[in-house]
C-alpha cells in the first residue's frame, strides 16, 4: 500500500458545519465522533462553525461533550460572534445595542465590550437579530422602532428554519422578515454563506489552510466558494445527491464524501471536478440533455480499494473521549466498497452534467454574482436552490439525473433532520 495523504493531513483546520454533519439534534451523525477523533490524532484541528445563535460556545461544547465530540468552548464559532465582530468594527467600546434574540448574542456582544440592552428606549447604537427561542412579539416590535429610527442592524443569518424535534420552525430569516415588512430595511448579514463567518472561523482558528465540511450546498458551499476556500460535502444531512449534480457552479464543493470518514481518505477518491466524467469503475456523458452513467464490467484498479472489508459501525451513541471501540486501526470503520463506488458514480456524474452545463449555459466555474440564500428569507425553499434554480437543471433533464443515480444505487441523504 503506498502512503498518500488524507484530507485530515493535507488541511490544517477543519471548519466543520454541526446539524447535519457532527450531530442532527441530540444524536451524533453515524461515525462522527469516531472520524473526528481520528481526524484530531493525524494532526488536523477542529472547528465548530455554526449559524445558530441561540447558544454561547460553552453550551455548544458541553452538547458537543453529551455525544461524543471533544470540542473546546473556544473551538467553536458562532454567527453571534461574527455579527458582533461586525458591530465592535463599526462602533465605539462601551455602545449600547438592542438584542433581538439570546443568551448567544449577549455573551457575543459582551466578549467585544458592547452592552445588550433590551428595548429601543435605552438608548442603542445598533439592533443584532439572531435566532433564540425567547423571540416574541415584543422583542421583535423593539427591534422594529429602533430599525425603522435608522439604527445600524446586523442579522445573524438568514436560514429561514430550524429544526426541531417536531419539525420545521422559523428560523432567524423569518423573523428577520417580520422587522423587514415593517420597516422596509434591510440588514447587514453575518453568518454563511456570507464573509463574515468565515472570516471569523479562520481568525479564530488560525487557519492558513481550511477545509470548510458542510451538508448545505447553499450555506457551508457556496461561503466556502465565496472565501475560495476549498469544501467537503458530507451526505448525512439536507442534501441530496441529485442536487450535487445538478448545482449551480458558485454552489459546487471541492470533493463529495459519504460521510466525516472522508475526512481520512485522499483527494483523489473524493474530489468532484467539471469535466472528469470518470471516477473509480463509473464513467458518466450527458447525450442529447440525458444523463448516463455506466459502470466497467470488470472494476477498474482504482475500484479496488485497499480497504479491508469489515464491519460497518452501525451508529452507537459514543461517550467516551478515548478511540471508540470499532473496526480499524484507528477505531474508525472502514468505508465500505460498496459506498465508495456509489460516491464513484456520483463524482463521475458530477463531472460529466457540470460540463454540460456549463458550455450550454455559456458560463464558467466561479461564477459568484448572484446570491440565492440572501433571497432565501424571501420565499425559496430549500430544494429550489440545487435544483428547479440550479443552472444544471436547464440543460440536463433532472429526471434522467435521477434515474441513473438510483440505477447507481447511491443512497439519498441519510439524515434530513428538516
Ligand atoms: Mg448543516
Amino acid at each position: 500500500m503506498t502512503h498518500v495523504q488524507s484530507l485530515s493531513q493535507i488541511y490544517d483546520v477543519a471548519l466543520l458545519d454541526l446539524d447535519g454533519v457532527v450531530y442532527v439534534g441530540a444524536h451524533p451523525v453515524r461515525h462522527a465522533p469516531q472520524a473526528l477523533w481520528a481526524a484530531r490524532h493525524a494532526g488536523m484541528r477542529l472547528a465548530f462553525v455554526t449559524n445558530n445563535a441561540s447558544r454561547p460556545p460553552d453550551v455548544v461544547a458541553a452538547h458537543l461533550a453529551e455525544i461524543g465530540v471533544e470540542a473546546l468552548p473556544a473551538e467553536v464559532v458562532t454567527s453571534a460572534q461574527a455579527a458582533a465582530r461586525m458591530l465592535a468594527e463599526r462602533l465605539p467600546d462601551g455602545s449600547k445595542v438592542l438584542v433581538v434574540g439570546g443568551e448567544g448574542l449577549e455573551v457575543a456582544l459582551r466578549e467585544r465590550d458592547l452592552v445588550p440592552v433590551a428595548t429601543a428606549d435605552d438608548g442603542p447604537a445598533a439592533v443584532v437579530q439572531g435566532f433564540s427561542p425567547r423571540v416574541g412579539w415584543p422583542m421583535l416590535a423593539e427591534g422594529t422602532y429602533a430599525v425603522a429610527a435608522g439604527l445600524l442592524w446586523v442579522a445573524t443569518n438568514l436560514d429561514p428554519v430550524v429544526p426541531t424535534d417536531r419539525g420545521r420552525a422559523p428560523g432567524n430569516g423569518t423573523l428577520v422578515d417580520t422587522i423587514r415588512t415593517a420597516t422596509g430595511r434591510e440588514p447587514l448579514v453575518a453568518g454563511k454563506p456570507e464573509p463574515p463567518m468565515h472570516r471569523e472561523a479562520m481568525l479564530r482558528s488560525n487557519a492558513t489552510r481550511p477545509l470548510v465540511v458542510g451538508d448545505r450546498l447553499d450555506t457551508d458551499v457556496e461561503g466556502a466558494n465565496a472565501a475560495g476556500a476549498d469544501s467537503l460535502l458530507v451526505l448525512t444531512g439536507v442534501t441530496d445527491p441529485e442536487e450535487v449534480v445538478l448545482a449551480a457552479a458558485h454552489l459546487r464543493p471541492t470533493y463529495v464524501g459519504t460521510d466525516l470518514r472522508a475526512l481520512r481518505e485522499p483527494p483523489e477518491h473524493l474530489t468532484v471536478r467539471t469535466g472528469e466524467a470518470r471516477a473509480g469503475a463509473w464513467r458518466a456523458a450527458v447525450v442529447d440533455g440525458a444523463l448516463r452513467l455506466t459502470r466497467d464490467a470488470a472494476p477498474a484498479e482504482s475500484a479496488m480499494r485497499d480497504v479491508a472489508v469489515g464491519e460497518v459501525a452501525v451508529g452507537e451513541i459514543v461517550t467516551e473521549s478515548q478511540a471508540p471501540a470499532d473496526s480499524g486501526a484507528d477505531g474508525l470503520a472502514p468505508l465500505d466498497p460498496a459506498d465508495q463506488d456509489a460516491l464513484d458514480a456520483l463524482r463521475a456524474a458530477c463531472g460529466a452534467v457540470w460540463a454540460a452545463a456549463d458550455q450550454a449555459g455559456g458560463r464558467v466555474a466561479g461564477r459568484t454574482g448572484d446570491r440565492p440564500t440572501v433571497q432565501a428569507a424571501g420565499g425559496r425553499t430549500d430544494k429550489a436552490v440545487g435544483g428547479a434554480d440550479g443552472a444544471a437543471a436547464q440543460y440536463v433533464d433532472p429526471a434522467s439525473v435521477r434515474a441513473a443515480l438510483d440505477a447507481a444505487r447511491i443512497a439519498r441523504g441519510r439524515a434530513s433532520s428538516y
